[in-house]
């Protein structure tokens, strides 16, 4: 077998950092990818939720092309046009006033911690630097974002974190009321939980959370690392809830594929941020930022968001008849077109049996089958991948 031969060599020179699925992807062309041995797989997982307009999306290779033969580096320490452009179609496209630019989810949500210490530290002095987050969140793997993801299996071996992250169960606003003392400065949330098994917040909860912030003075602050652009069939999964964030972390979908985080502030919180204080060399870079404007006027369009929620709302009614069809599943959860269901067993095997038939599904906590196609999914691409998914749940029964 060509994969075989392939994964032989990178266990033998990659560190061990992933379980991976045996599968060596060679070429990526709308919602299908390819392995090396040419076999076709129907991707409902779309590089974890980074190729939202699919692979290979024409405007984003062209636009990422011509910059590359015009600029491709010349880092922070001078104007580059497409970060100014990306910056301006943010700040128009949401409540931000700023924008910060880095490369990955997790760099963002570092972003995300040191502007709200330091907000706290410059508007009340010291003693102001604890961040409430919640119970099953995933923030990323750098040491901080570590620190504020609340699922203790992710720090073995990695402590001491870092000090200053409190814990309270997601959704539940007494134990936040009791958390948010005069010692924090931020609470930090995702909108939906995405590594957590695709949890969302209770419609009431986000507004809740933005009255307490306000009372007490503290930031909210919003991961939507993975919820954002257009994901949930709104360009943020935010403006479901009738809430804005004063900070918020975006990163996987940016520039659908090539790495790009930001962090999008509020005028008062970003004053906090001045020259020295943060920096990233590549972030913001003419190539990506001029990938990701592409990729951001496709995805904020409203008739591409509409699409999205009405083929999400499909997608979700065929995964509830396939509930009740499937005693093994368990409950369904999802909006737009991010969708997950519980398993009564590990989730593994059917993960297999669906690659086996040509369908690539993620698996997260074990018993959690995550769904993430692309956005710009056709309906018969959808009815494709849940017939795989229908046999691959019928291996499961018998
Ligand atoms: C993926 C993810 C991150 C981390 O992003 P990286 O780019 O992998 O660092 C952070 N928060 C959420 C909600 C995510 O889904």
């Amino acid at each position: 077998m060509v994969n075989q031969r392939w994964m032989e060599k990178a266990d033998r020179v990659i560190m061990h950092t992933y379980g991976r699925q045996p599968l060596v992807l060679v070429k990526g062309e709308g919602c299908r990818v390819w392995d090396e041995a040419g076999k076709t797989y129907l991707d409902f997982v779309a590089g974890l939720a980074v190729c939202n307009l699919g692979h290979a999306h024409p405007a984003v290779a062209r636009a990422a092309a011509a910059q590359l033969d015009k600029l491709v580096h010349v880092s922070n320490l001078y104007y580059t046009t497409p970060q100014i452009e990306l910056a301006e179609d943010l700040v128009r496209l949401t409540f931000a006033d700023r924008v910060f630019f880095c490369n990955s989810g997790a760099e963002a949500i570092e972003a995300a911690i040191k502007l709200s210490r330091r907000w706290a530290a410059t508007r009340f002095g010291p003693g102001r630097h604890r961040i409430v987050c919640m119970a099953n969140s995933f923030h990323g793997r750098t040491l901080g974002a570590l620190s504020a993801t609340g699922q203790d299996k992710f720090w073995q071996g990695f402590e001491p974190l870092l000090p200053g992250f409190a814990f309270v169960p997601f959704n539940d606003l007494e134990s936040l009321k009791a958390a948010v003392d005069d010692s924090v400065c931020a609470v930090m949330l995702e909108p939906i939980q995405g590594e957590g098994g695709v949890k969302p917040a209770d419609p009431d909860f986000l507004p809740a959370v933005r009255r307490l912030c306000n009372e007490r003075s503290v930031l909210l602050v919003f991961d939507e690392v993975q919820t954002g652009l257009g994901r949930t069939g709104r360009l943020f999964a935010h403006e479901r809830f009738g809430v804005a964030p004063d900070i918020m972390a975006i990163a996987k979908a940016l520039a659908n594929g090539l790495p790009m985080g930001a962090l999008l502030a509020k005028e008062e919180a970003a004053q906090a941020f001045v020259p020295g204080t943060h920096a990233s060399t590549f972030g913001g870079g003419p190539v990506i930022a001029a990938a990701a404007r592409a990729a951001l006027e496709i995805l904020s369009n409203s008739d591409f968001l509409a699409s999205v929620r009405e083929k999400g709302e499909y997608l979700g009614e065929q995964l509830r008849r396939l509930q009740n069809r499937f005693p093994a599943i368990q409950e369904v959860r999802g909006v737009g077109l991010m969708w997950g269901f519980d398993l009564n067993t590990e989730g593994a095997p059917l993960v297999a049996a669906c690659r086996q038939r040509g369908l690539l599904v993620n698996c997260t906590q074990n018993t959690v089958i995550r769904l993430l196609p692309p956005l710009t999914i056709e309906r018969a691409e959808l009815d494709e991948g849940l017939a795989i998914l229908t046999a691959a749940l019928e291996t499961l029964s018998t």
